[in-house]
């Protein structure tokens, strides 16, 4: 893959040639970039702009046929953006291919918004009046996105911001642009006029800070602390910012929990694609009658999960996904056992067939909720156990953290879970399943520090990605 940024509807080499290379084989280079120049970001936003009033005024069986001819082609190339992804980013070929057509999934409900009715008419109180209620583009959106999701995060900021009548700037992270450099060679296939979606590639600063000040909107993903810098910048010019930040997601495991269910969606929720997902499962809160067997059956199966190579057909968990991440991944461990975390499984690196960045799946026992691994967001294959006496402490312990993405309930008892789901503060509740896999029909967010402003995905995703417009009308009738 040799990517390039794409400006104004062209192809563009920038400055500053870099490298992506195979986390599941080091020696191994996936794709050739060049970073935008000040001036192609410059020109980037310069074009989206000039294209905004023609692609928010486009016919909309037009713009809706489009979006679900990117959704198709998405479709199409599922296995080659699959295995791009799983190169780039380490996620096994059927997690990538999976989430390839998750993108396509976004493109495919984003076109039916388009020709969902979006007005409401209302009746006046003063005679001779209507109230007219409508929604608006919000203009030109900056979109920064993480590592972890490659092609799901970028497709539904871009197919959402689309639909609604936007323009786009892209700004992928660096350690995975080639799925974004796809998504951009797609869109222009399916035949989107030029400047409406531009890819910039470089830094958070400065080209993502360029972005947000040129920008009518900014929809951010990735970490809180970033989150804090994206929301102080675009104060400034009191640009409207939706973000979707960190996660340290808990699972509570009751007493009536079916015990097979409850080790599935535990191992699941927190080492499958690596614990890379900001819902991934991070805190095990389990009652102390189960605790015992719990755990026992859930080390076991982390020594049977099959960690290596990403493309190998047998592998269950690929590697981490870039050696920065593995690195505060191994000083999470280090960290956790000084202050008194029992390691009762991995924690280590792992020797395959190839030089990766692969990672045992990692159990810590014995922990209690206010250690700082219990408060700290790890993003790698890490949780750890926190044992309870009843529902009500492992509500308390549940919420005893900053982080409110999402939480996880696994019990027989149907009053139970609706007790977990009310007094839960996190933004998404899952009952009997993993704490991460999330559907692209609803909305998709949290409270802060995990999120800030309105929801993603869904039907939510009109509120951020277009404006109201009240229009009072004195027809005299
Ligand atoms: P980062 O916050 O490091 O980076 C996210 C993006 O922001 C990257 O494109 C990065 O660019 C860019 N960026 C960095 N600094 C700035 C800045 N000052 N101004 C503008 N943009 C900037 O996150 P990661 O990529 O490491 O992703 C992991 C994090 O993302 C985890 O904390 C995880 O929980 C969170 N996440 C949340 C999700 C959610 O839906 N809640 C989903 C997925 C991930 P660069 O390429 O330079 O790093």
């Amino acid at each position: 893959m040799n990517g390039q940024n794409l400006i104004d509807g062209e192809w563009r080499s920038g400055i500053d040639a870099f490298e992506t290379v195979n986390p599941s084989d080091l020696g191994e280079v996936v794709g050739r970039y060049s970073k935008a120049t000040e001036s192609d970001v410059a020109r980037a936003c310069a074009a989206a702009r000039d294209a905004l009033p023609a692609w928010s005024a486009c016919n909309m069986q037009a713009r809706a046929d489009l979006l679900r001819k990117v959704g198709d082609v998405l479709v199409e190339r599922r296995v080659a953006v699959g295995t791009l992804l799983s190169r780039e980013e380490g996620k096994t070929l059927a997690e990538g291919v999976g989430e390839a057509v998750y993108a396509a999934r976004c493109f495919h409900f984003q076109a039916g918004e388009v020709i969902r009715a979006q007005g409401q008419w209302y009746d006046s109180g003063r005679d001779g009046f209507n109230i007219v209620v409508t929604r608006e583009p919000v203009g030109v959106i900056a979109a920064i996105t993480p590592w972890n999701f490659p092609i799901a995060i970028p497709a539904w900021k871009v197919a959402a911001a689309l639909a609604h009548g936007n323009t786009v700037v892209l700004k992928p992270s660096n350690f995975v642009p080639g799925c974004a450099v796809l998504l951009g060679e797609i869109l222009q296939q399916a035949g989107l006029p030029r400047g409406v979606f531009n890819l910039v590639l470089g830094d958070g600063e400065p080209t993502g800070g360029a972005i947000i000040d040129a920008a009518d909107g900014v929809t951010f993903t990735g970490g809180t602390e970033t989150g804090r810098l994206v929301l102080r910048r675009a104060a400034e010019t009191m640009t409207k910012v939706q973000m979707e930040l960190g996660g340290k997601n808990a699972l509570v495991v009751l007493d009536d929990a079916d015990l097979d269910l409850a080790v599935d969606i535990a191992g699941n929720g927190a080492w499958r694609q690596t614990g890379q997902r900001c819902t991934g499962t991070e805190r095990l809160i389990v009652t102390r009658g189960i605790h015992d067997a719990f755990v026992e059956r859930l080390m076991n199966s982390a020594k049977r999960l099959q960690v290596g190579h990403a493309l190998d057909p047998d592998t269950e968990i690929g590697p981490v996904a870039n050696r920065p991440q593995l690195e505060k991944n191994l000083a999470f461990v280090e960290r956790a056992r000084a202050e008194g975390a029992e390691l009762a499984t991995g924690g280590e690196c792992l020797k395959r067939r190839t030089k990766g960045l692969f990672m045992a799946p990692t159990l810590f026992v014995g922990t209690r909720s206010e250690m700082w691994c219990n408060q700290t967001e790890a993003f790698g294959p890490i949780c750890s156990v926190i044992k309870v006496d009843d529902l009500d402490e492992a509500i308390h312990v549940a919420n005893d953290c900053p982080y409110r993405l999402s939480a996880g309930i696994a019990t027989a008892g149907l009053s139970s879970a609706e007790r977990f789901r009310r007094y839960s503060r996190a933004g998404m509740v899952i009952v009997n399943a993993p704490t991460a896999g999330l559907e692209y029909h609803v909305p998709l967010g949290a409270r802060a520090p995990s999120g800030f402003g309105p929801r993603e995905n869904g039907l939510a995703s009109s509120e951020f990605f277009s404006e109201t417009k009240t229009a009072y009308i004195n027809h005299g009738e």
